[in-house]
């Protein structure tokens, strides 16, 4: 799958949940691929889609940022997270992924049928992004804390900043 993709894959809903961190869950969106150039630029050549695709690598990473207290298990949960979603992503594609180094089987999701570059995956990609945006919509804060995504016209209304008719005509517009 293209870097583009992983990245609205990963950085949709980090941006909903942690937009602070979005660029590390970028860098961890992107890791399983780039890691295979710094392998190969240290002569230690992994394959395509071997070792640094392992799904349960990336769990395992994951559950380990979240017991590691403060700004380290944030950081390390956000590059775990892009990591898995990365390899989910990718085991949506017909080449699929390693799930474990116990295992030669390929790791597919939804039967792994998108090819890489094609159409699919820009589809399956733009539907999180969309899906992200409309939680976005539900999350108001209160406090006019940053909401990604989305101005948040309906909590202005309902602080009586905007006019009902401000709020009518604004809601529909995203960026
Ligand atoms: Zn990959």
């Amino acid at each position: 799958m293209r870097w583009f993709n992983h990245i609205l894959i990963s950085g949709a809903p980090a941006a909903l949940i942690a937009p602070s961190l979005v660029p590390v869950v970028v860098l961890g969106a992107t890791a399983p691929d780039w890691l295979e150039w710094v392998s190969g630029a240290l002569h230690k050549q992994l394959p395509h889609r071997g070792a640094t695709h392992w799904v349960a690598a990336w769990i395992v990473a994951l559950a380990g940022g979240a017991l590691l207290p403060g700004v380290a298990g944030s950081v390390v949960s956000a590059f775990a997270w892009g990591g898995l979603s990365h390899c989910l992503a990718d085991s949506l594609t017909v080449t699929g992924v390693p799930f474990s180094p116990l295992s030669d089987r390929r790791f597919h999701l939804l039967g792994g049928r998108l090819r890489t570059g094609g159409a699919g995956e820009y589809g399956v990609s733009w539907s999180v992004v969309l899906v992200c945006w409309m939680l976005a919509g539900q999350f108001t804060g209160s406090d006019g804390r940053y909401i990604p995504f989305f101005f948040n016209w309906s909590q202005r209304y309902q602080d009586g900043i905007a006019t009902a008719k401000e709020w009518r005509d604004n809601r529909m517009k995203f960026f």
